[in-house]
């Protein structure tokens, strides 16, 4: 799930001088001056409004042109402002990604603002956060929902991602439980709240995290009549277990897993007497 990052190194607003004052004797030079001024205080309003879609407005005028803007950012040559920090962005090594949490290093850049649809933060570092590839294909241009609440947590600017956000409830029965149902956690704002269940809905978590913990409680299931067999108490490494993954991130998929094992007391009453299947 969703991990807070810290904010890029570079300050966007003076990439966006930096680029503006390259091309001062370009041809595009009469373009970029006309416009400098509005499009810095549209990132100084994305700042402000940490990047919300609700209330960053759109720039319709400048769309005819929005190639001008995806170019500085798909072919930057190396001596322009926005490469090495283009570079940077993408060097970035993480163990995880942060809008969904599984783990491994994400392959790519998204704009969290679509550059389709605000081709001005196509090179706005504040923009530009790592995403998995699966991630990226279920966001695609999405921002908003059919009644105009923004969609996705924001990595930069969601300070609350610092704490767990995300509830698995383990379904029924024990030895085969149908479904791992995800929401918010319990005690989260309300707003808050339905834009996790947002977030959760529209990168398809659901599905995706389906086939991770139905083999992570498989495993479960197996470690507890191991540990019977040895004449060891799982309830006793469970916590073992939350902790070592808790040293990652909190929204990390299989600190979510064991936060709802050790939740669910029914659950970790089967895991220590209940009847296991055969054949673990
Ligand atoms: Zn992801």
């Amino acid at each position: 799930m969703v991990t807070k990052l810290p904010f890029p190194e570079t300050c966007s607003l003076a990439l966006m001088d930096a680029v503006v004052a390259e091309r001062a004797n370009g041809p595009n030079a009469n373009y970029f001056n006309g416009i400098s001024a509005e499009w810095r205080s549209r990132i100084e309003t994305y700042i402000a409004e940490h990047g919300n879609p609700e209330s960053v407005p759109r720039w319709p005028a400048i769309h005819v042109n929005r190639t001008r803007f995806h170019t500085l950012y798909n072919t930057p040559q190396e001596h322009h402002s926005q490469y090495p920090i283009l570079k940077g962005l993408r060097d970035r090594k993480f163990q995880f990604c942060p809008s969904c949490g599984e783990e491994g290093s994400p392959s790519t850049i998204d704009h969290y603002l679509p550059k389709e649809i605000y081709p001005h933060f196509s090179v706005t570092p504040v923009n530009l956060t790592p995403m998995c590839d699966a991630c990226q294909t279920a966001k695609g241009e999405g921002t908003l929902d059919e009644n105009g609440r923004r969609i996705f947590l924001h990595p930069y600017f969601d300070e609350f991602l610092t704490s767990q956000v995300v509830r698995l409830t383990i379904g029924r029965p024990f030895n085969a439980p149908e479904d791992f149902a995800l929401g918010p956690v319990e005690d989260l704002d309300p707003n808050l709240a339905a834009l996790v269940r947002r977030h959760i809905r529209g990168l398809h978590m659901e599905e995706r995290y389906g086939a991770f913990f139905r083999d992570e409680y498989m495993r479960l299931l197996h470690l507890s009549q191991e540990a019977r067999d040895l004449g060891l108490d799982i309830a006793e490494d469970i916590p073992r277990f939350l902790r070592l993954h808790r040293k990652k991130a909190v929204n990390l998929w299989p600190h979510i897993f064991y936060t709802a094992v050790i939740a669910d007391d029914e659950l970790m009453e089967h895991l220590r007497n209940g009847d296991l299947p055969e054949n673990l």
